[in-house]
């Protein structure tokens, strides 16, 4: 099978398809399908393109911290903030993302969690798309997306894979676990450990590892994801009048905050002309 036929799975994936735990209410499958589905449709892509504050925010902390780990004397001079201030072109944007990231480079200025580790890959946020991992066992075959946001070694040699938080959302787990699935392809003989760390509230989240046959079980359930998937893709395409069958509406007040509202004729909330 053409690697590009092949079902595909990431953490964003599978987040569209299963609400994490405390989100269940305003989960809405409809929001896959626009992702997912009808993502090269133009007024989609359109909106898919607009990176909402809270995306800019975190794509911008990211490039922050690649750019003081890439000019390092800058962790060390008072006026490094303003210097990778200046790298992100922050004047460019709004008020509020300025003064959130100002904010997130003080923090980072005053505590570089990285600093002093042995980084092996840390991505500023400019990369493209990555390449997938192909996962081929018996029963499943499908692609695998993981982009990690920083992997260094701790001393003992185990791989620490470290995922940068923006704002008020907790921490989802399964984030880390299609991480650890990943790092045991691309990083077959380290032991692996993630985590997640806030970069606004400077809060670093507990250590995750798992067993091999529990990331045997993930990487299965990652490819009941994948399938599934691919099956309502091919569902839609055979009839696009099922789109909101295949894909079903769930609409409420959280659609105020839907990228889609504008387009999706089950929104809940229609913004004032
Ligand atoms: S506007 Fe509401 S119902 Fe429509 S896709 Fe978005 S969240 Fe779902």
């Amino acid at each position: 099978m053409p690697i590009f036929g092949r079902p595909f799975a990431s953490y964003h994936l599978w987040s569209l398809i299963a609400p994490a735990v405390g989100q269940e209410r305003w989960h809405c499958q409809m929001k896959r399908g626009f992702i997912k589905a009808r993502q090269k449709e133009p007024i989609v892509k359109a909106l898919l393109a607009q990176a909402s504050p809270p995306q800019r925010i975190g794509l911008l902390a990211q490039k922050g911290v690649y750019e003081f780990h890439h000019h390092r004397q800058l962790l060390n001079q008072p006026d490094g903030v303003e210097q990778v201030a200046q790298m992100l072109k922050l004047s460019k944007s709004s008020d509020q993302v300025q003064q959130r990231v100002i904010q997130i480079l003080k923090n980072y200025h005053d505590d570089p969690v990285l600093e002093g580790k042995h980084i092996i890959e840390l991505t500023s946020g400019d990369e493209g798309f990555p390449r997938p991992i192909l996962i081929d066992q018996k029963n499943y075959h499908f692609r695998l997306y993981a982009t990690m946001d920083c992997v260094f070694t701790e001393q003992d040699r185990t791989l620490h894979i470290l995922d940068f938080k923006t704002g008020r959302s907790a921490f989802d787990e399964r984030q880390a676990l299609v991480y650890l699935v990943a790092a045991r392809y691309l990083y077959p003989h380290q032991q692996a450990v993630a985590s997640f760390y806030n970069l606004e509230r400077c809060k670093q989240s507990e250590l995750i590892s798992v067993t091999s046959s529990q990331l045997d079980a993930i990487e299965n359930q990652l490819a009941t994801v994948a399938h599934k998937h691919q099956q309502d893709v091919l569902q839609y395409q055979e009839d696009h009048d099922k789109f909101s069958k295949i894909f079903p509406p769930t609409p409420g007040s959280h659609c105020r905050y839907c990228p889609f509202n504008t387009i999706c004729k089950f929104s809940g909330f229609k913004p004032s002309k």
